[in-house]
């Protein structure tokens, strides 16, 4: 059997392991330190200097925070994607609030603004305006931020981007994660960087990272002794984990480069292949860093489709999976409001993500497309 090819595997840049030892050499084995230091200077940096960066535990912990200083408290209730990962929505839960699901808009996958305006609406003409909104960039693709933050602002709701799957993407050229009140940032092994698990909370002012940092840290008050005065959470990123994402931060743009090839490689594949559609970039808005790379396979006729693709793939030791099953259809979540028609959950029938890592090899590529030419019945 060939060597496995994985959908998005870490793809290290060099100088990890350098950063590593300088938490060793200096001690700095804590959640605390240089590494951290650097990790979110040069986030900030990337995301425009504009904003304040605060290096978590995980993008989950991020959503988390971001729900606290929006003020979500027991009862409100908060929108949300319903096309995207659990974690996006289980911190509504964990927060005692309520989720609203909001289908996607069929060129972005990501939240439809007619039915985002259409939930809150409904809110509000029964006494429970939303208390924020949470918005996702799927696949690195952005949202439709024209119209989302312009709905947010009308409404004066504040806005929460899971930038999760974004780092590196980027809307009328302002990066993503930037565009709410709150943005959140993943660096799970799976992500566009990683430091093997880990996130980042995005925020405006620098009172807000600073009550992010205390809420991550325990909540300790200002006293000799442990006093407390709110609940805390341990939420901090690692100083060793940090020096990962430093040397990953070192390689971050080669990477988007290599995952936008990729992109091109599927676009060509596929280029004869009628029922197939490639997610790609609505106009010159967008810019993706094409994370995953996900097509519909759309046949009427289900001579072609999404289950028997991914098995042929898997045959050949390569993996792919279906696209997010739609949250308002999870067993978990299905008790809760949603407003949208099928989008999502066509999208969750027929999608398929691709391997889309930044260390595909040519070879890899070569073996992808043989696998695709013979299940379309095309010469490879
Ligand atoms: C990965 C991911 C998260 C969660 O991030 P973790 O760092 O794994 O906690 C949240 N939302 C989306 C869309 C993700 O892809």
């Amino acid at each position: 059997m060939e060597s496995k090819i994985w959908m998005s595997s870490p793809h290290m840049g060099g100088k990890e392991l350098e950063y590593i030892k300088e938490a060793f050499d200096t001690n700095w084995i804590a959640p605390v330190g240089n590494n951290i230091n650097q990790f979110e200077n040069s986030l900030k940096e990337t995301l425009g200097g504009t904003h304040e960066v605060v290096c978590l535990s995980s993008g989950t912990a991020a959503i988390h925070l971001s729900l606290i200083l929006a003020g979500v408290k027991r009862g409100d209730s908060v929108i949300c994607q319903s096309f995207t990962f659990a974690a996006s929505a289980n911190p509504i839960l964990y927060q005692g609030a309520t989720p609203v699901f909001v289908d996607s808009e069929d060129d972005t996958y990501n939240m439809s603004p007619k039915f985002l305006e259409k939930a809150i609406k409904d809110g509000v003409a029964k006494g429970n305006k939303p208390k924020a909104i949470i918005v996702v960039d799927l696949y690195g693709m952005p949202a439709n931020f024209e119209k989302i933050v312009a709905i947010s602002k009308k409404y004066k709701i504040k806005l929460i981007e899971d930038a999760a799957e974004a780092l590196g993407s980027s809307y009328k050229e302002k990066p993503c994660g930037t565009f709410g009140d709150y943005g959140v940032l993943s660096f799970n092994g799976n992500k566009i960087i990683t430091t093997s698990s880990g996130g980042a909370l995005v925020c405006k002012t620098k009172a807000d990272k600073e009550r992010a940092i205390f809420l991550a840290t325990q909540a300790k008050d200002n006293a000799v002794h442990y006093q407390h005065s709110s609940i805390g959470y341990n939420y901090r990123m690692s100083n060793v984990l940090a020096g990962i994402g430093r040397g990953q931060m070192e390689i971050l743009k080669k990477h988007v480069l290599f995952r936008r090839a990729n992109n091109a490689f599927y676009k060509d594949v596929f280029q004869h292949i009628s029922t197939v559609k490639v997610l790609q970039e609505p106009n010159h808005n967008f810019y993706s860093n094409h994370w995953l790379t996900t097509i519909v396979i759309d046949d009427e006729t289900n001579t072609f489709n999404r289950e028997a693709l991914r098995q042929k793939l898997l045959d050949n030791n390569i993996e792919s999976r279906p696209l997010w099953k739609p949250l308002h259809l999870q067993p978990v979540f299905q008790s809760y409001l949603y407003y949208g028609n099928q989008v999502s959950t066509t999208l969750f029938t027929k999608g398929l993500c691709l391997p889309s890592g930044s260390n595909l090899s040519e070879l890899d590529k070569h073996r992808i497309k043989k696998v695709i030419n013979s299940y379309f019945n095309l010469d490879a």
